[in-house]
């Protein structure tokens, strides 16, 4: 038998951002599909109209869009749909697996009330189950599905198991309101199952879903997906991740200038786990991504692992793709676009940057040397450490570095020269030299910007700050 090919989706609700929690269950089923030759699908489940935006849907992908979660063919809109969720209802209807309930709001409260009163359950047992056709009034209607009511149900989930619920605990769900109009559960399982997906990947808050979901699948007949229910993701203090833990959203994790292949790595690793991998490329997050790897208890959110992957994947990326990425972080937060010679400049110093940056704005503080022109006006801590002595003994390295072969051993052969000949060292010379090019405390060696800048520029700043 061959394998059917994996489809997975991501069915976010458009009633707020891409927080954390989304973006994580979007990146496990693109990874499982990408990493299989699967298709990973986006389905907008907008049919709460009273909460759901065309806002929050743009800000939805354009988070997915930053964290390189690309989607095959267009987004699938829930709401555009529900003629086809209503069809399979009446389908239902017409094969004995639903029926319709005539009873009000106040004959369902009474039942309540009394079962309240006789400590039975409370779930709502309809009167119009097994009423034929023919002794239907003419009054509005629900459709409900027909539940078992006795025996268990299991179902086997990747992440949590075999599960098993009770059916007694099962009711007799509506499928369409009194106005004809379809509830999300039906569109969810419909939907699914029309868009052939083979692996629902989410989070566990929606496991009680599932029983409800498999219900319609078997009234349908329909082949059921696979299952993983992942846990939700904590925050330090083990409670489910807030706002009180600081940021939630994805974009503001972009605004806060993490680079996405890290996002991804951390996320990846959040709940998931391969040996003790902890550092790896989307590559090998493709090969070797699995359901078995994902943990059952929730991870929590660690800011410093997220910053510490962050700046491992700063260190290994191309120059110009690194580049690019934090002009993209510049349009999303809005800051100005750089000049011609601020791109250069970026580029030139890209390999000295780039060591030990956990962020984009960490990076660019250390990149103000190349970003600044002359004169340069130092900061405090900059302008302090330029005092008259250093100022003079960096006025005797100017004639030297005319002439010097400006390479890296050349440099520091010279500058060390002059600390001995003051009876000094080389890295008390290190500071004022700093503030002389790059204006402040910041920056990445005396001798990577001296290499970046170059001869006359190099010159120029000195003595700028010394004459
Ligand atoms: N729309 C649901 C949510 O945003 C997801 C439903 C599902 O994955 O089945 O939580």
């Amino acid at each position: 038998m061959t394998q059917k090919p994996v489809v997975t989706r991501f069915a976010p609700s458009p009633t707020g951002a891409l927080h954390i929690g989304g973006a994580r269950t979007a990146l496990f089923n693109w990874l499982y599909a990408r990493g299989r030759g699967g298709k990973f699908l986006l389905r907008i489940e907008d049919t709460d109209k009273a909460r759901s935006t065309d806002e929050n849907t743009q800000a939805i992908l354009d988070g997915l869009t930053w964290l390189g979660l690309d989607w095959d063919g267009e987004p699938f809109s829930q709401a555009a749909n529900a003629e086809r969720h209503i069809q399979v209802a009446h389908q239902m209807l017409a094969d004995g697996t639903a029926y319709k309930c005539f009873a009000t709001q106040d004959e369902i409260e009474a039942f309540r009330e009394e079962a309240r009163a006789n400590k039975t359950s409370t779930l709502y047992r309809s009167p119009w189950r097994d009423v034929a056709e023919a002794d239907h009034p003419d009054l509005p209607y629900v459709v409900r599905v027909k539940a078992p009511r006795e025996g268990a149900t299991t179902l086997s989930d990747e992440v949590q198991g075999d599960v098993t619920w009770q059916n007694e605990q099962l009711d007799d769900m509506i499928l369409l309101r009194s106005d004809g109009s379809p509830v999300y559960m039906l569109a969810v399982v419909v939907d699914d199952h029309d868009m052939g997906v083979t692996h629902v990947i989410r989070g566990d808050d929606h496991l009680a879903n599932a029983f409800r979901q498999n219900l319609i699948y078997t009234a349908m007949g329909w082949d059921k997906p696979i299952l993983a229910h992942v846990p939700l993701i904590f925050g330090p203090d083990g409670k489910k991740l807030s706002k009180r833990h600081g940021a939630t959203g994805a974009a503001e994790y972009q605004a806060l200038g993490y680079p996405a292949a890290g996002m991804r790595n951390y996320l990846t690793r959040l709940g998931w786990s391969h040996g003790d991998d902890e550092f790896f490329t989307d590559a090998q997050a493709r090969e070797w991504f699995d359901l078995d790897g994902i943990g059952k208890s929730p991870a929590r959110f660690d800011t410093k692992k997220l910053e510490n992957l962050c700046g491992q994947h700063i260190a290994i990326s191309d120059n110009a793709a690194l580049l690019h990425e934090i002009e993209a972080f510049r349009t999303a937060t809005d800051a100005t676009a750089f000049t011609v010679s601020q791109r250069d400049g970026l580029l030139a110093a890209m390999d000295s940057l780039k060591e030990r940056s956990k962020t984009f704005p960490e990076l660019l503080v250390k990149a103000h040397f190349v970003l600044t022109s002359r004169p340069i006006t130092p900061d405090e801590k900059a302008a302090n450490s330029l005092d008259i002595v250093h100022k003079g003994i960096l006025n005797e390295l100017t004639p030297q570095l005319q002439t010097v072969s400006w390479s890296r051993d050349e440099l520091e052969g010279i500058v060390a020269a002059l600390a001995e000949a003051h009876d000094t060292k080389l890295g008390k010379l290190a500071g004022p030299l700093r503030a002389a090019l790059a204006g402040r405390a910041v920056s990445p060696s005396v001798f990577d910007m001296m290499l970046v800048l170059g001869r006359d520029e190099t010159i120029a700043r000195i003595k700028d700050a010394c004459g």
